[in-house]
């Protein structure tokens, strides 16, 4: 690892400043993916500020329509709280199934989504759900965030605060996990809105990224049942193909995957 300077930020306008300060600064979460990543010698920040313990950028509450997660929130905490099981009991589900326990202590969601891994669990959530993305400068609708592999609409040095997303009528996530870091090998969320509108995530899948499945989503807006996807055909195109699976493989996924789902979902 090279020399860093490490900061623990007190307030989100004290993180803003440490940050503006460093020549090349990074916001520190739960760690689980920035610490390996400097471990291997691939990132070397001349700052870390560290956003886990600032006062306010922790917890889970539902009002309303509404659920709110704060973005220091770790998996643990989401999966634990009885508004998260109350409001969104998929999420409890996704967070459940993700990573191991030491994951899950530490990572929050904040970590996750600026990360934008192409198989992490929660873009597919927030997608879905047609949540939005709060920083310390704007509010950003999860349809504008997710921009590709590994990128965010974050600008240099904007800090997630929270994510708020609206209360579904009906949800579910399913994923094929990969046996050794569980990531997701494909996953889909799907979501149906209290005004009958059905939003459809595929994380894992396309090689842009966490991605729409627009064919699901209009069968089942038609229909919503695991046989109205039947007939919906996912083509290969543009998904992504590794050891793990061929992207033949992948597209077969993300529609056996959605039927599960909705089967999940009542
Ligand atoms: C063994 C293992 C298994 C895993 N399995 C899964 C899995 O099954 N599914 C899954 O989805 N993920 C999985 N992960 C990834 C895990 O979810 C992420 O490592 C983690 O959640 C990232 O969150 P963090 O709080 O640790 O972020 P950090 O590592 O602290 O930060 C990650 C990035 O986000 C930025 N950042 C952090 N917080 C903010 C903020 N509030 N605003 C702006 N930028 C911010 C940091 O600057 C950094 O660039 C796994 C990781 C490991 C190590």
């Amino acid at each position: 690892m090279y020399e860093t300077n490490y900061h623990r930020a007190s307030s989100v306008d004290d993180a803003a400043a440490l940050f503006k300060k460093g020549s090349d600064s990074k916001f520190l979460a739960g760690g689980h993916t920035l610490l390996p990543v400097m471990k291997q010698r691939l990132a070397q920040p001349s700052d870390l500020i560290d956003v886990a313990k600032i006062p306010g950028m922790s917890g889970v509450s539902a009002s309303g329509d509404t659920l709110v997660i704060k973005a220091a929130t770790t998996y643990y905490d989401i999966m634990s709280s009885k508004d998260t099981a109350k409001a969104i009991p998929a999420l409890v589900h996704l967070t459940s199934i993700l990573g191991d326990p030491a994951v899950r202590y530490r990572g929050t969601i904040g970590g996750s989504i600026a990360n934008n891994d192409p198989a992490a669990d929660y873009p597919a959530a927030l997608l879905a759900l047609d949540a939005t993305v709060k920083t310390n400068k704007r509010s950003i609708k999860a349809d504008d965030f997710f921009k590709g592999l590994f990128s965010t609409a974050l600008a240099d040095g904007e800090l997630i605060t929270e994510v708020s997303f609206p209360i579904p009528a009906k949800a579910a996530y399913e994923k094929m996990r990969h046996p050794a870091s569980r990531f997701a090998l494909t996953g889909v969320f799907v979501a149906k809105t209290k005004s009958g509108d059905v939003r459809v995530a595929a994380t894992g899948a396309s090689q842009k990224g966490v991605m729409r499945v627009p064919d699901i989503e209009k069968a089942l807006k038609a229909n919503w049942s695991a046989g109205a996807i039947d007939g919906v055909k996912i083509s290969p195109k543009g998904m992504m193909e590794d050891i793990h699976g061929t992207s033949a493989y992948r597209a077969n996924l993300v529609k056996v995957l959605a039927q599960r789902a909705v089967t999940a979902a009542g």
